[in-house]
């Protein structure tokens, strides 16, 4: 298996080296030429512990990587920065079953794989014998960010920015980021949304002046964000780890297959799931669950993608994106790359394009910010459990999509953030009497409603020194990384 363009199948690169670029140079991004096969049979792989199911999974995508060098990666990753050995539980609520991905230390699924993508990044320059120093640039929408930082922060050879939309993350999120310590990491509140972060981010990747410029000061560009492969890639992990769970509480049997509803942004969650099943995990639909900002709901109803339209920015702030990267992997593995070529140019240009792909194992649905908040309130009410506002996004989709299709098979929400990241908006959910509260001071409420302590890493973050105060305009950001690296 090698990756390619997905614009472009003559850009050939190995693993390590996709890992590194983060993007081809004409804005394409890498994926597998061919999604590899489980080579494990499902009876061999259910009661493989979290780090070694990580590595049956990655070591057929990694496939340039040593077994030491992957093992490494993994038991370094995926240790004691987690809160509990599990690492990705299942926990059974009501009539779902839902996998906590927020255990790591910023409480977001972005832990999953950000705190291995450094491992891989580091290995992967020293195999390919890279001596500049690797900036890290980053876009996000409120988790990718502080996911990141934890991961890049201090690490030799590497620095890393961060850029996202000043108005538009929790109070949480903002002071998770903008208190990070490190020496190498910088973080920027620009004047803008997640789409002008992500759209200047790669255009810097893709500006063979400004690279030029960089290489010769001794850096090289890499990417946090999905767009790289080292991020996708340990995600398909915890599908196949969520399904053996299944298996070994008897909720299904070997086999069976479920359903996965994944609430979705940038398509990096659900599309590493769809690798999943094309690797052979058993799956009957993805439900794609998106907010307000519904562009991924209507492609998959219509055929037409089109960003033309109000931004909104909603309760589920990670999720408040127009121009979702991934789906440009999922075009390229269902047409091929020239067509998918010819799509991303009329994105780019008409900021819409239609397709007519036959895919009926991902369903497309959404959820609005009554429903959302409807979620959050039935869901504590039948069970105490308080769902995070991304995740209720899910499982409201996921109520929709079994009305309309009266589909009884066994479904997984797929739980992206604690609900600590998003405390007021959670909490209003369940009693408006909250609605003039402080954020950070209803953390001790949730507590109390919820019997799940506040987690260590944001306990006492209203009182941590603030180290960031950067502020750009959208179209300054290329300037001021030049200037940052000067
Ligand atoms: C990033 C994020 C999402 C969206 O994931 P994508 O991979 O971008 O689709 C959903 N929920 C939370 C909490 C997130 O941080």
């Amino acid at each position: 298996m090698k990756y390619i363009g997905t614009r472009n199948p003559n850009i050939i690169s190995e693993a390590s080296k996709a890992v590194l670029k983060g993007i081809c140079e004409d804005g394409g991004l890498f994926m597998p030429d061919k999604i590899p096969t489980m080579d494990k049979s499902l009876e061999e792989l259910v009661n493989l512990s979290y780090q070694e199911l990580a590595y049956e999974v990655m070591k057929l995508y990694m496939n340039d990587y040593t077994e030491d060098e992957l093992k490494y990666c993994i038991n370094n990753a995926y240790d004691s920065k987690f809160d509990t050995d599990v690492i990705a539980p299942l926990v059974k609520q009501n009539d779902v079953s839902i996998l906590e991905l927020f255990h790591g230390r910023t409480l977001a699924f972005k832990d999953m794989a950000l705190s291995i993508l450094p491992y891989l990044m580091k290995t992967a320059a020293k195999k390919n014998g890279i001596d500049k120093e690797i900036v890290i640039l980053t876009a996000t929408s409120g988790d990718t960010g502080k996911a990141a930082l934890e991961g890049f922060a201090d690490v030799e050879g590497t620095r890393i920015m961060v850029f996202f939309p000043e108005d538009g993350v929790s109070p949480v999120q903002k002071l998770q980021m903008v208190t990070q310590e490190g020496k190498n990491t910088c973080v920027v509140g620009i004047k803008g949304n997640f789409d002008d972060a992500q759209s200047a981010v790669k255009s810097i990747f893709t500006d063979p002046e400004l690279i030029k410029e960089l290489d010769d000061k001794g850096f090289m560009f890499s990417s946090a964000n999905s767009i790289n492969i080292g991020r996708l890639v340990p995600q398909v992990v915890y599908y196949f780890y969520a399904y053996m769970q299944m298996v070994r509480s008897g909720e299904i049997k070997l086999g069976e297959k479920i359903n996965f509803t994944v609430p979705t942004g940038n398509f990096g969650n659900i599309l590493a799931g769809y690798y999943a099943k094309c690797m052979g995990l058993p799956v009957n639909k993805f439900i794609c669950a998106s907010n307000d900002n519904k562009v991924l709901y209507d492609f998959f109803k219509t055929g037409t993608y089109d960003k033309n339209r109000e931004f909104m920015v909603t309760v589920s702030p990670s999720m408040d994106i127009l121009i979702s990267s991934n789906l440009e992997r999922l075009l390229c593995k269902l047409t091929s790359p020239e067509k998918t070529k010819e799509l991303m140019a009329s994105l780019a240009k008409e900021g819409k394009y239609s397709v007519d792909i036959k895919n009926d194992e991902i369903v497309g649905e959404f959820a609005t910010k009554d429903e959302t908040f409807k979620a959050i309130k039935d869901m504590y009410e039948k069970t105490g459990y308080v769902l995070d506002t991304h995740t209720a996004v899910a499982y409201a989709a996921y109520e929709k999509y079994k009305v309309e299709t009266k589909d009884e098979t066994k479904t997984v929400i797929v739980s992206t953030a604690s609900p600590y990241k998003f405390t007021k908006d959670v909490l209003c959910a369940i009693d408006s009497k909250y609605e003039s509260g402080d954020a950070l001071e209803l953390m001790t409420e949730l507590e109390n409603i919820s019997k799940v302590s506040i987690p260590e890493p944001i306990k006492g973050i209203e009182s941590r020194p603030v180290l960031h105060n950067n502020v750009c305009e959208k179209d300054g950001i290329k300037n001021f990384v030049r200037e940052k690296l000067n």
